[in-house]
């Protein structure tokens, strides 16, 4: 039986991976551009399950209204799930899947790029040399050499960014509940989350957003972290509270701040709104600070961890029409 499954928030290069990869396969995927919600939901009744991305808001409405179309899978393709009401999935009996894992590197090398490209000014230095100003002023940066780099949660994308960092010569602490008995062995050290605070020059963040780790960057923390910290985020924006940052922006305490994911994302990622005015201030305040790096969510985007999350995907559709869901990568189902 052909399985239907309904993509969403579907860009060109979902399309031409997907089906690259899924020729020979009993699924058909209907490839939709806009995000699941609430209205868009109510018109799945054609699809066994749906395929959603990181701000397609899947809520207990999304899910109920799911449920009446008879959507018996929602596949994410993705690994983090803060957006998603997996108390309402479970009750209404809807499997939900996951890519857990599609090279972690990816992402740690997006995270590593944001604290060169801020340490060393790139982005400035590449407009004045464009320009024909090969002036330096302005474009001094540090050695990460012996400096000490913090990494908030270990697990795959953490622990990948403190072996890449562990490789410049920096002392790397590490905070999480589980620590990673290989990662201790490597020679980083696991401290308190006060201790990596106020030691370390570079702050990096890669736990999951939850209930527990919701605006963990707040007033309190970032106070005590050192005069001019770089902090990193690559993992979800609702680790950080915006405006505490940007205060600390303004009171010179955070030197640096590199952000690949914003609290607000989803009115603004993943679209083109160069022609448009942006309604959200704060977002717009954030980037008027010359010591500030945004990129879209862009982490996970090169062609090995896209091809990976294609195959996981697709593999998660199929184990779930043989009636075979795979535990390490179904939530519920
Ligand atoms: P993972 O599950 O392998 O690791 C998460 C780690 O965080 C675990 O070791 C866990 O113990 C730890 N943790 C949980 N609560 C914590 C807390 N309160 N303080 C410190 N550590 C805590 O996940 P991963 O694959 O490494 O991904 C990390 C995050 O990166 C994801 O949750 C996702 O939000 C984000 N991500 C971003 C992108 C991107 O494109 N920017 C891509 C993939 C994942």
């Amino acid at each position: 039986m052909t399985l239907r499954v309904g993509v969403f928030s579907a860009k060109s290069y979902d399309e031409s991976i997907f089906t690259s990869l899924s020729q020979h396969d009993d699924i058909s995927l209907r490839f939709l551009p806009m995000a699941l919600d609430a209205q868009t939901a109510q018109l799945c009744s054609e699809y066994d399950a749906v395929c959603v991305f990181v701000n397609d808001n899947i809520s207990k409405p999304v899910i109920e209204a799911l449920h009446q179309c008879g959507v018996k899978h929602i596949a994410l393709r993705c690994a983090g799930f803060n957006n998603i009401d997996m108390q309402a999935a479970t009750h209404y009996g809807i499997a939900v899947s996951r890519v857990p894992a599609y090279g972690p590197e990816a992402v740690a090398e997006h995270a590593i790029a944001l604290m060169l490209t801020l340490n060393r000014k790139i982005h400035k230095a590449y407009n004045r040399v464009k320009e024909g100003n090969f002036e330096l002023s302005g474009l001094m940066g540090f050695t990460l050499h012996n400096k000490t780099a913090g990494i908030i949660g270990t697990g795959r994308i953490g622990a990948a960014t403190a072996r890449i960092l562990s490789g410049f010569g920096c002392q790397v602490l590490c905070y999480d509940p589980y620590p990673d008995e290989a990662l201790k062995e490597a020679g980083v050290n696991y401290v308190t989350l006060d201790t990596l605070l106020e030691a370390s020059h570079i702050v990096s963040l890669h736990c999951p957003l939850s209930e527990d780790t919701y605006h963990l960057i707040n007033r309190e923390t970032i106070a005590k972290m050192r005069d001019g910290v770089m902090l990193i985020n690559t993992s979800r924006g609702g680790l950080v509270d915006t405006s505490a940052v940007i205060q600390g922006l303004k009171n010179r305490k955070i030197g640096y701040l590199g952000l690949d994911v914003y609290e607000m994302e989803s009115e603004l990622f993943f679209k083109d709104h160069s022609e448009q005015i942006i309604d959200d201030d704060v977002f717009e305040r954030l980037a008027t600070f010359h010591n500030v790096i945004i990129t879209g969510h862009q982490g996970f985007f090169t062609q090995e961890a896209l091809s990976q999350i294609a195959a996981t995907t697709l593999e998660n559709l199929r184990d779930f029409n043989k009636g075979k869901p795979d535990p390490s990568r179904f939530l519920s189902g």
